[in-house]
């Protein structure tokens, strides 16, 4: 078949509730993927950083194919083989004291707001149904009712209500306004520790640590959504850990299952998590024993082959060699580890004319808004391999 034919079929067969470049990919390998034609293009989006590992990791597939010989779902009903080894590896890994298992990353969102409501309850002492919880404008945590209530993107939440009450929204980077927004029954407080969707928006120095002090101050738990930020993106495994901080919860997905498999999960660091007893929250699929196969492996590649070091390394390279590049039409070139956004000036034209140029030349990269492109290449990728990248990213950029 054509790609033509395929595009088709997903035009006149599916919901249009996505606008993807028109690259009808059937092959991936590490930092590279391939087109239905055998046209070889760098990966510089990562499934939205859920294939850190890079595509296909032979490591990872094993696990998967392994364990799926074995045991796949066993539902919570019972207990499996695998569920206890990977809280293990991943509480050692983050220090953690409790992880709670789920799927996709909205899940992972909608389980720490309810989390946090209980606690706030059942411990803090806010009456029934009065709970806050703090968020920032711009956010993007997911696509639930509840989520999209809460985003201020008129995309993402208009024709959509009614919403979730309980929610504050804040600017984002903006410690003394998060400390003015703390009410008597606020519960938590929830921001990403860079904003990815909103276009790698990194906050000013000293933040998370301001946001640690005034959360701990006030007796709110402090939630970070790592679901794209986690698991070596931004050069650490925790973006927090940049400013020497621990959230009180930690949410990741994504890559945590190195793009085989929706895995996501709360992580603990108090004991907050107990608040949920027998029967109050599951899911059928979470902490099933191919996810955590395959999260355990996933999680083992992330560490014992330096992908965080790499990321960091890497994405310093990367970030400097963007920034060189000459085009008064670029705003601003910003990033933390393989997290890397170019933002163009809104009169310069759309940032998907470079996405679809750049596609043209073999670098996959989706424009976030109409003026920002992101770069954010699986993290295996190599210094040999950011060249190649550059060489095609320069001259589109350059130009006009
Ligand atoms: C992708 C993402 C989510 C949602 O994850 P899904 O698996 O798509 O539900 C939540 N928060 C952040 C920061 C994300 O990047």
């Amino acid at each position: 078949m054509k790609q033509q034919e395929y595009i088709q079929l997903e035009e006149k067969y599916g919901a249009h509730n996505y606008k993807p470049l028109n690259v009808v990919l059937s092959r991936g390998q590490g930092v590279w993927v391939w087109d239905t034609d055998g046209k070889k293009y760098l990966d510089c989006l990562s499934a939205y950083s859920a294939v850190n590992q890079g595509h296909c990791h032979p490591r990872i597939m094993h696990a998967m194919i392994e364990q799926s010989r074995r045991l796949t779902l066993t539902s919570r009903a019972f207990r499996n083989d695998q569920l206890g080894l990977f809280y293990k590896e991943l509480c050692e890994l983050t220090r953690s004291h409790k992880v709670l298992p789920m799927n996709s990353g909205a899940e992972a969102v909608e389980t720490v707001i309810k989390t946090v409501r209980k606690w706030g309850y059942q411990v803090k002492g806010v009456p029934e149904d009065h709970a806050e919880i703090i968020v920032c404008a711009d956010n993007f945590h997911g696509r639930t009712i509840t989520i999209v209530g809460f985003s201020t993107d008129p995309g993402s939440r208009e024709g959509f209500g009614p919403f979730t009450p309980g929610f504050t929204i804040i600017p984002f980077g903006d410690a003394e306004a998060l400390e003015a927004a703390v009410k008597p029954n606020t519960v938590g407080f929830m921001a990403e520790p860079v904003q990815g969707e909103a276009g790698v928006i990194i906050p000013p120095a000293g933040y998370l640590q301001k946001v640690r002090k005034i959360c701990t101050q006030k007796n709110i738990m402090l939630i970070l959504d790592e679901i794209q930020t986690g698991l070596g993106r931004t050069g650490k495994l925790l973006a927090e850990e940049h400013e020497g901080i621990e959230a009180d919860l930690t949410l990741i997905g994504k890559a945590l299952s190195g793009g085989f498999y929706p895995v996501s999960a709360v992580l603990s660091n108090s004991e907050v998590l107990g608040v949920l007893k027998p029967g109050e929250h599951g899911s059928t699929f979470g902490g099933n024993p191919l996810a955590c196969a395959v999260a355990r492996a996933a999680i083992k590649v992330l560490t014992e082959e330096n992908l965080i070091e790499n990321a960091e390394k890497t994405g310093a390279y990367f970030l400097d060699e963007l920034k060189k590049i000459k085009n008064p039409s670029v705003r601003e070139v910003r990033g933390l580890g393989l997290m890397i956004g170019m933002e163009f000036h809104s009169e310069a034209g759309g940032a998907r004319q470079y996405s679809e140029k750049l596609m043209e030349s073999g670098i996959l990269c989706k424009e976030t808004h109409d003026n920002i492109i992101r770069f954010a290449p699986p993290l295996v990728i190599s210094k040999k391999e950011i060249d190649w990248a550059l060489e095609r990213i320069e001259p589109i950029i350059r130009e006009k």
